[in-house]
């Protein structure tokens, strides 16, 4: 996909033509600020048929089938459009409820009745306009999205990394990668906002290929640029569209080629989530993962969709046992006889097990009493930047 050309945020002055009647058309457009004429040419006469102003959509017709634009569009005032292309939209209504696509194929059946059919010239041009808003929460989505994109190509994001201690040793084993997001004008945006955004708009695979590379350069910089010898693991978060990609194992390969790196160093982390979603899909890529030499975390185990059965089909290497459980389980019996549970389920299993959002020693020594491999968590270190995280490394030793 060409992401410099769907970035384009496009400018319009009083009078440009933004869209002619006949044409095919790729995208719609959320009107982000400006006002635009829509009008049709009979017989030389122009004909106008309504006007949109900020927060408003035109061209939507175009994303949702392949006809010819049905009129025309002219900025009144200087306009900035942001588009949405057929296959953003697309994508978005593949993964949409099917309720959700029924309603909105019958508003689009009788849109079209209602263009074709009628004279639409008694509805007011203030009229016009509020039928064609979208919601505040849908502006707020579009605009993000592309603010988005624009993080990925403008060096806006960051990894940080938070380390993983192993408990027999206390040492430093691996990290965990985690991003931020520096926007511009809003500054620090939360993971929890941007990544569902990310995954909405298809803009993650970007995203973690970006991460990928940062999270195996720094591992790189750690030993040649800092002496630091130990051969650390980092783990990194996938989603399920990072891993449908076709040559999603190959791109982890290829990244790591030439950078001394071996694979054994990459733990990816995915949900149980992922695995229901497509499981034939991911048995697969992760299978072709694990020939790579990579290796594989189940995240946030035991706050999905659990189910026991997938378990043992999926090459799993390492199980991250949620935070929620850990918060808990000092106060809540069920809550520790849960976490003991999975332990020793991994274990059964030939799996490794991390615990995470450690943040008390007594959570520490707990774990440590019932044989959890590793631990992650604010008792030991934040996530941090890299030259945060070198200090803190230097300090330990
Ligand atoms: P996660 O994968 O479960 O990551 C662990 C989260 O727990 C991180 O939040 C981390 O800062 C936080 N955490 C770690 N230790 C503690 C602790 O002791 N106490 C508390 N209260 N929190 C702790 P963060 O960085 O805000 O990330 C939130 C989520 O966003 C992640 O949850 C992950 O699902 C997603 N995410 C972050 N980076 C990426 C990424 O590069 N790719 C993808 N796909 N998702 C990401
Ligand atoms: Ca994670
Ligand atoms: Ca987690």
């Amino acid at each position: 996909m060409n992401l410099v050309n769907r970035t384009k945020r496009q400018v319009f002055e009083t009078g440009d033509i933004i869209m002619r009647q006949g044409e095919i058309g790729e995208n719609a457009y959320l009107i982000e600020e400006g006002q635009v004429e829509i009008f049709i040419v009979t017989n030389g006469q122009e004909q106008v048929l309504g006007r949109r102003g900020t927060g408003a959509i035109v061209g939507e017709m175009a994303i949702v089938d392949n006809k010819v634009r049905t009129a025309n569009v002219r900025a009144l005032a200087p306009s900035t459009l942001l588009a949405i292309s057929r296959e953003d939209f697309g994508r978005r209504l593949a993964h949409a409820d099917p309720v959700m696509k029924m309603v909105m194929q019958v508003i689009l059946a009788r849109y079209r009745a209602v263009l074709h059919g009628t004279d639409s010239s008694h509805e007011s041009a203030e009229d016009a306009e509020k039928s064609g808003n979208v919601s505040q929460k849908a502006f707020e989505t579009i605009r993000m999205t592309h603010d988005f994109r624009e993080a990925i190509l403008g060096y806006q994001l960051r990894l940080h990394y938070q380390p993983i201690i192993e408990m027999a040793n206390k040492r430093v084993v691996g990290f965990e990668g985690l991003m931020r997001w520096h926007h511009p004008i809003k500054g620090m945006i939360s993971p929890a906002t941007f990544i569902p955004l990310a995954e909405d708009s298809g803009l993650i695979v970007h995203a973690s290929r970006w991460a990928l590379r940062e999270g195996v350069y720094m591992l790189n910089r750690l030993r040649v640029e800092h002496g630091l010898p130990e051969d650390y693991f980092i783990s990194l978060n996938f989603t399920g569209l990072d891993l449908s990609a076709e040559d999603f194992a190959d791109n982890v390969s290829e990244n790591l080629q030439g950078t001394g790196i071996s694979p054994s160093r990459i733990k990816l982390e995915i949900t149980e989530r992922m695995l229901i979603d497509d499981p034939e899909g991911a048995i697969s890529t992760l299978k072709r993962c694990r020939d790579a030499g990579l290796t594989v975390a189940l995240d946030d185990f035991g706050t999905g969709y659990s189910s026991l059965s997938y378990l043992h089909r999926f090459p799993i290497d390492t199980m991250k046992i949620d935070r929620s459980f850990i918060v808990e389980m000092m106060t809540n019996p069920a809550s520790l006889t849960l976490v003991k549970t999975i332990i020793s389920l991994a274990k059964g299993l030939g799996m490794s097990v991390v615990a995470e959002g450690v943040e008390k020693q007594e959570e520490a020594d707990l774990l440590s009493a019932h044989n959890c491999d590793m631990v992650q968590g604010y008792l030991f270190g934040r996530p941090m930047a890299e030259p945060d995280l070198i200090l803190w490394l230097n300090n330990r030793d």
